[in-house]
């Protein structure tokens, strides 16, 4: 029999030279395979499938049905500077969304979307919604830092590719070919130099460098590889960028393009596809660095990249250093968005656990809570603490960028290796195995994960096979215990930082997964000086959701010594059924839930309480407050800290 680690690597394989063929014309052979391959599950169900349909069910055609979407290719000039991006994210969010769903409607829309842009290109390539005196290439010869002209080319290329990768539709590759020459004869090798257009430094025109490897990918033409390069180069002859020196010398995410946190993430990503094409190390190097920076002192209990207007030349959504944190500064939905893009991307290519954490606490606190459960309306900013949820109906940024990352994270969740299986995530799902007849396999998870410390696992293979399963103890969580028809089954721990169970496995093995979720006390001194408190669970921080108009005294925390273990000031609540959460638009969740199989779940939520002063009740943040109800998820503690106030907490600014 062959063995199953042989079958898996021929299955890596395979996907890799799929993925080459994507391309017309000469395939190109990635320098470096992804360390994990993620075969597109057939379901999704429980918490992040509810999420899935209700933007695949709501939002999703809001956003297709509204003339705001191409009236700006239509009839230019459009009104808005970065209007041209949002079909760009739709077709890229909707080509997802198609591919696992083949909703026929849906396949209907995106062929008359892209066919609808694609007819409104220019003869010379030009593929944006700006009037003709405005656009990038008649400002050559001065330059334009404002302009967001070159920003709507990046999404227009992105969403069309990605629209090709599902329909193989000759015209929209051949679109992004002739809008990539004309960039490429603007601001590619020797003399163009693309930071001089676009705000931050350029950073907001140099994030076309991921559409432009991506042509490359798409074509295996070598000048736009040059080009890519060569925007790169710009880059680090750029004072005011200079992310790889900047990385290379120990420098903060703060100092690159203002640190405009989502600008730089989607450079990010264009420097971790670099890397896959070419195999030069430089690109990967910055691209960890900065991730370990960001990871390091920018995050919240969220998962969310904070920010904050800490210099008159930036604003609230630049990377701020760690002094100015505060449970009022802001999260950019876009800036959430690519921040699990860009965690998804160094997992997919190197294997770490330490990216798949990150990418999960994102999604399930953070990005989750910038949806509104009524599935139309998302969030531009969010905080940790909060009046009220901010959600709206409008077509923004930050609404055309959640969505995004909904689709792409419920791809990640089950993947294979030359080892075996890695189970990254326990939401409900089902998978199927099938690139080779040796390795033909399904795997089922049920459960009500994240809202569960467990889940069941059960595995359908067409005979018995030996090969490993990486599990990844969830983000937040201290132990994990496999058990496999019973028998409890002793793990390694991985370099990669999962826990590996290697054996032969029966056709139809039932594996039970247990996790020990303890409840986490964190504090960090904020600008004002204060001590402030939050708390998670497992990989969910906890939050309260206030009524705005009778927003409760705030609970100051008596805190006599500091302590990881939240037990010391939460104990537990009874479930909350639907009609004591009133206070959350989120309220309707618990009767909607469902498992795997398709029932309904458990109609539990798990809370819990602050002991003292005031008895709050803390549920998960994604489902805190709402349209009208605040949220508070750090709480003042007692003893205030001697430093002096650095910052005042954040103030209101257009973005
Ligand atoms: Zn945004």
């Amino acid at each position: 029999m062959r063995s199953f680690a042989l079958a898996f690597a021929v299955a890596a394989a395979l996907v890799s030279a799929v993925e080459a063929r994507r391309a017309d014309g000469a395939p190109v052979e990635p320098k470096v395979a992804n360390a994990v391959a993620f075969p597109a599950p057939e379901r999704v169900a429980g918490l992040l499938g509810q999420r899935l349909d209700l933007w695949r069910h709501v939002r999703l055609w809001r956003v297709a049905n509204d003339p705001f979407l191409l009236e700006g290719f239509e009839r230019r000039p459009g009104k808005h500077p970065w209007q041209g991006e949002h079909v760009g994210k739709w077709l890229h969010a909707a080509s997802m969304a198609e591919a696992a769903t083949g909703d026929k409607k849906l396949d209907e829309k995106i062929r008359e979307v892209a066919a609808r842009l694609i007819a409104t290109q220019e003869p010379n390539g030009y593929l944006g919604t700006y009037a003709p005196q405005e656009r990038f290439y008649e400002k050559l010869s001065t330059g334009d830092p404002t302009t967001w002209d070159v920003w709507t080319q990046r999404y227009v290329i992105y969403g069309l590719l990605a629209y090709y990768d599902l329909h193989h539709d000759p015209a929209a590759l051949e679109a992004c070919k002739k809008a990539g020459d004309l960039l490429l004869k603007c601001f590619g090798p020797p003399d163009g130099d693309i930071t001089r257009f676009g705000t931050r430094k350029g950073l907001s025109a140099a994030v076309l460098l991921q559409s432009i490897v991506r042509l490359y990918e798409h074509t295996g033409d070598p000048r736009y590889l040059d080009f890519a390069r060569h925007i790169t180069a710009c880059i680090e002859k750029n004072p005011g960028l200079r992310i790889a020196a900047a990385m290379r010398d120990g420098e903060d995410v703060t100092v690159c393009g203002d640190g405009k946190a989502y600008q730089l993430m989607s450079v990010l990503l264009g420097y971790v596809e670099l890397y896959r094409v070419t195999g030069d190390k430089v690109y990967l190097q910055t691209a960890v660095t900065a991730w370990e920076r960001i990871s390091g002192e920018h995050i919240n209990i969220a998962g969310g990249p904070w920010s904050y207007q800490a210099k008159a030349t930036t604003n609230q959504e630049c990377f701020a250093a760690v002094e100015y944190f505060h449970p009022t500064n802001c999260i950019e939905t876009c800036s959430t968005t690519t921040w699990i893009q860009l965690s998804l991307a160094l997992f997919e290519l190197t294997g770490e656990a330490r990216y798949a954490d990150a990418a999960e606490t994102a999604v399930f606190n953070q990005l989750l809570g910038a949806q509104s459960p009524n599935g139309n309306d998302w969030a531009y900013h969010s905080m940790l603490n909060m009046p009220a949820r901010g959600y709206e109906d409008e077509i923004t940024c930050c609404a055309s960028s959640g969505p995004r990352a909904l689709e792409l994270y419920a791809r990640d969740l089950v993947g294979t290796t030359s080892d075996g299986l890695v189970i990254n995530s326990y939401v409900p799902s089902a998978v199927t195995f099938d690139h080779d007849a040796g390795a033909t396999g399904r795997v089922v998870i049920e459960g009500n994960y994240p809202l569960a410390a467990e889940a069941m696992i059960r595995l359908k293979l067409a005979k018995p096979a030996t090969f490993a399963i990486d599990f990844r103890l969830p983000a937040g969580a201290k132990s994990l215990a496999v058990d496999v028809d019973g028998v409890q089954q002793a793990s390694e721990q991985t370099a990669k930082g999962f826990y590996r169970v290697r054996r032969e496995w029966k056709p139809a093995d039932a594996i039970s997964v247990k996790f020990e979720f303890p409840l986490r006390a964190r504090f960090q001194t904020a600008s004002d000086g204060l001590r402030w408190a939050a708390f998670s669970w497992g990989p969910l921080a906890l939050a309260q959701s206030l009524v705005a108009q009778t927003d409760q005294p705030q609970n100051v925390l008596a805190v006599e010594k500091e302590s990881p273990d939240g037990s010391r000031w939460l104990e537990a609540f009874r479930a909350v059924k639907k009609k004591a959460a009133q206070t959350s638009d989120a309220s309707e969740e618990l009767d909607t839930r469902k498992s795997a199989d398709g029932a309904a779940s458990q109609s539990v939520l798990p809370t819990w309480r602050l002991k003292t002063p005031r008895k709050a009740i803390l549920a998960p943040y994604y489902q805190a407050g709402g349209a009208t109800a605040g949220v508070r998820t750090m709480f003042p503690t007692r003893q205030p800290v001697a430093a002096a106030p650095v910052a005042s907490p954040v103030k209101k600014s257009s973005p």
